[in-house]
């Protein structure tokens, strides 16, 4: 099958193009234009449309425990189309089936569901097999975990703590690691409830920052793309902007990557002692070459927070709303549920959803600011439309600070910022710069040989409606959604890293499991015939 598109706006960062011109696929890849005057199957005017790679989102929890238990606490919340799917919760609530049908409307196409404990990965991935359309990924967490911890209670060197990273890598098909609130987890369990970068874990004797070196000098050591990701002490406290500063200053000459940064944007300046300090935060990331970092934007509605940082969700919950909550002490991390209410009205809320824009505006480099709105912490990704939106129009971003409380504005610098992300840099953020920080080079851009995810977005008066509702999306070449609506199904893979894994690692794990557990270590590995998907899995290249 060959389809020409034709006449569109090319916008493409990676190729450093943004011109009217032809894309040219054939089946699952975009080839160079066909010589000898062959004839295309199929001819789509793309004029006057933008064209864009397909959309990749670093961070969104969309599937695993937490996201089910969600669920299950607010079946009030959801509405479902109800289609058939395959594990037992994918049709409650905001069903599986759903997050698939809702992501490829809005023109993406690869996601990153970031926090999935080691022991649930199995339960994972059969549920991200069921989402349709997209390609997905998870990262498997750990830090907080007793074997990692006990590895450096015991003075262990690099190289066992990379063999243990490389066997969870493995065993679970992750394509990434993620620390959460690393050793303040563990330090909850022993009822620490405020623990910092430099404080040390009750029994175990380590400290946040030794945690949180050792696993980022592990992950680049085996060569997995995607930096080691962190999700710093001190979430949502606020003054927290010292805590990510520190995290910054921490990372010398290796790559990191922060996690939804507006959740430590908080000084304490003023009479309510909540301000904002997204511009120290957004100057260090500035100086900090070696860092990347995603927003977590914040905007107003009814949501849920689902975190494996059990220690700042069991803090949370008194601010529940509707006034329930689940909070889960189970193995490693595990996992708080707090629904939350984001009000325009609220002094506090109004400062988090500008200290997301001011971050957004005030890191200069679109390569190293990614878009995420921490789905569903900060807001559902169905939000995304409107913050491209207020990132792209400023006389927008004046109508919405225009609803905020005066008092909170000033806490901020919000109204001063004049820039408007281009289109091209909107390209840059959600599909060149994922793309290359994932370590996916067959995807993010729409170059020859790359993989025929592409969308086509209809400009109009309004920018939220375009990224809303795509004109077309093509996923490996098929074309699955026309003006907005899902037309085609088919099921994408999960991306994994799979780096050689030390036989004397596997022994040791095995041993450990059967001691502590009672189960062997097999228990949590992830079989590719359990999917039931043909090629459920694509191996992604680790870089050394
Ligand atoms: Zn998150």
């Amino acid at each position: 099958m060959l389809i020409h598109i034709k006449g569109g706006r090319i916008v493409d960062p990676t190729h450093k193009r943004d011109e009217i011109g032809d894309l040219w696929v054939r089946d699952e890849q975009i080839v160079a234009p066909p010589g000898g005057g062959a004839k295309a199957d199929e001819t789509v005017d793309a004029s006057g449309l933008v064209v864009m790679a397909g959309g990749i989102d670093i961070h969104s929890h969309i599937a695993g425990g937490n996201v089910n238990t969600a669920r299950l606490l607010l079946p009030e919340q959801h509405r479902s189309h109800a289609r058939r799917a395959a594990t037992p919760l994918s049709n409650a609530g905001w069903s599986t089936f759903e997050t698939g049908c809702l992501y490829a409307e809005m023109g993406f196409t690869t996601v990153v569901e970031p926090a999935v404990a080691p022991h649930h990965a199995l339960h994972a991935h059969l549920e991200l097999a069921d989402i349709p359309i997209i390609d997905k990924a998870i990262l498997a967490i750990l830090g907080n975990d007793d074997f990692v911890l006990g590895l450096l209670r015991s003075g262990a060197g690099a190289s066992e703590i990379r063999d243990h990273v490389a066997w969870t890598l493995q065993t679970t098909r992750a394509l990434g690691i993620k620390v959460i609130n690393a050793g303040g987890v563990a330090a909850f369990k022993d009822n620490v409830r405020s623990f910092s970068f430099d404080d040390v874990v009750p029994f175990y004797g380590v400290t946040s920052r030794q945690i949180v070196k050792a696993l980022q000098k592990a992950v680049h050591e085996i060569g997995v793309p995607h930096p080691l990701h962190v999700h710093c002490n001190n979430l949502g406290l606020p003054g927290n902007f010292e805590t990510a500063l520190t995290t910054i200053a921490a990372v010398e000459d290796l790559p990191l990557h922060l996690a939804h940064l507006q959740f430590y944007g908080y000084g304490q300046a003023g009479s309510q002692g909540f301000s904002s300090a997204a511009p120290r935060l957004a100057e260090a990331v500035n100086a900090a070459k070696n860092v990347t970092v995603d927003v977590g934007q914040v905007m107003f509605g009814q949501t849920v927070t689902i975190s494996s940082d059990v220690s700042r969700q069991f803090s949370a919950r008194g601010q529940a709303r509707p006034n329930k909550y689940v909070i889960i002490d189970g193995d490693s991390n595990g996992g708080g549920i707090v629904p939350y209410e984001y009000r325009a009205g609220s002094f506090h809320n109004a400062v988090q959803f500008a200290v997301g824009l001011e971050l957004f505006l005030l890191i200069d480099d679109p390569w190293r600011v990614f878009f995420t709105t921490d789905h569903p912490n900060g807001a559902p990704f169905t939000a995304y439309p409107e913050i491209f939106a207020l990132l792209m129009d400023r006389d927008l971003r004046a109508q919405w600070l225009s609803r905020i409380p005066a008092e909170a504005a000033a806490m901020t610098t919000l109204p001063s910022l004049i820039r408007e992300y281009s289109l091209y840099e909107i390209a840059t953020m959600t599909r060149a710069a994922p793309a290359s920080l994932l370590g996916l080079p067959d995807r993010g851009h729409l170059g020859v040989g790359g993989r025929a995810d592409i969308a086509l977005y209809r400009p109009g008066k309004s920018i939220a409606q375009m990224f809303r509702s795509a004109a077309r999306v093509y996923k490996d070449g098929d074309l699955v959604v026309r003006d907005g609506a899902v037309t085609h199904y088919r099921f994408g893979r999960a991306l994994q890293v799979a780096p050689n894994v030390d036989v004397k690692m596997r022994l040791r794990m095995k041993q450990y499991y059967d001691e502590r557990y009672g189960l062997p270590s097999d228990f949590m590995r992830v079989p590719e015939g359990a999917v039931g998907r043909s090629e459920p899995f694509e191996t992604v290249a680790c870089i050394r």
